[in-house]
């Protein structure tokens, strides 16, 4: 029923050097970052959430697993609660219909809700009517239980490519004001190759939709994602403060984002190939440290509010 699509990620030679000056950001929108706010999210979802692995659970398996997302969410919003800094989540609407008092307690903090999809479907595996059914059905889950708007939107696997040319249409008619899905380097599920690694809004029949691309800093002319995921975990802290500090030196935010599971050292793994199961479950015992000194050391902006405020002065 599923469309497989096998784009991926091809080449970086386009991105090559310097990133700075490929961003085409104006004096305003340098100007809006002067303060180097940064944003903070976390893709709310369960253990057994790993995309493209043969033994992930099924969907209909998901609600017979022990889950583990209301402890660790919990528990990163503990972490979160001592920095006093406001972030967006991204829930999963599955999650959401299943413990609606997290997102209630998110929200009661302060944090932004946000949609991650409701069935945790790479973008590229459905049709365009499959993805709005999905999008949409999250979204009004949120609101359902936030009782207010959800602005946001974010993929699973980051998983639009050149083979989703509807994903910001359906995005737009689903209802959605921003997303931060696009990928602009090579990735496992998806990843588009471009030139445009600062938030930018979308023209041409997406009115006035703002994608936040997931950050990348340039590396030997090459685009590498230091702020989330596997590199996140496997870099040392001062690397990833380094290469924090290069992008806002850029003029670009850095989107970091984490996940419930990565906190958690002890949850149950999944079997895998030895080359995924690094990339999924290396340095588990470091992230906590690491975001506490992330929300410490940067001075964040949710995206509902930096979309509100036009925070990084982008054109109409
Ligand atoms: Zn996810």
């Amino acid at each position: 029923m599923f469309v497989r699509r096998t784009e991926k990620y091809v080449g970086t030679r386009e991105l090559t050097p310097r990133f700075a000056q490929r961003n085409h950001m104006t004096p305003e929108q340098k100007e809006g970052t002067k303060n180097g706010r940064c944003i903070f999210s976390i893709d709310v979802e369960d253990w057994f959430h790993i995309l493209d692995v043969p033994s992930a659970p099924a969907f209909c398996e998901w609600t017979e697993l022990p889950s583990r997302v209301e402890k660790n969410f919990c528990r990163l919003l503990e972490i979160i609660r001592a920095s006093d800094v406001r972030i967006t989540c991204f829930f999963l609407g599955w999650v959401a219909e299943r413990f609606p008092h997290l997102v209630r307690e998110a929200q009661a903090q302060g944090h932004e809700i946000a949609s991650h999809g409701y069935r945790h479907e790479l973008v590229y595996r459905m049709t365009s009517a499959q993805f709005l059914e999905d999008a949409s059905k999250a979204k009004k889950i949120l609101e359902d239980v936030s009782c207010s708007t959800v602005w946001g939107y974010r993929s699973s696997g980051f998983s639009v490519t050149r083979d989703t040319p509807w994903f910001f249409e359906k995005l737009m008619e689903a209802g959605y004001r921003y997303d931060s899905s696009v990928f602009p380097g090579p990735r496992g599920h998806g990843g588009i190759k471009t030139t445009q690694f600062a938030p930018y809004r979308l023209r041409d029949g997406s009115n006035g939709l703002i994608e936040f691309p997931i950050t990348v800093a340039g590396v030997l002319g090459r685009p590498v994602c230091f702020f989330g995921g596997g590199y996140l975990r496997l870099f040392p802290y001062w690397v990833v403060k380094r290469m924090a500090g290069k992008v806002i030196d850029e003029g670009r935010p850095v989107v970091f984002y984490v996940h419930p599971r990565e906190i958690d050292t002890s949850h149950p793994r999944l079997s895998m190939s030895l080359a995924r199961r690094f990339k999924s479950y290396v340095n588990l015992s470091t992230m906590e440290g690491k975001i506490r000194r992330l929300l410490s050391d940067f001075s964040f902006i949710t995206f509902q509010n930096a979309v509100a405020e036009n925070y990084f002065c982008l054109k109409d």
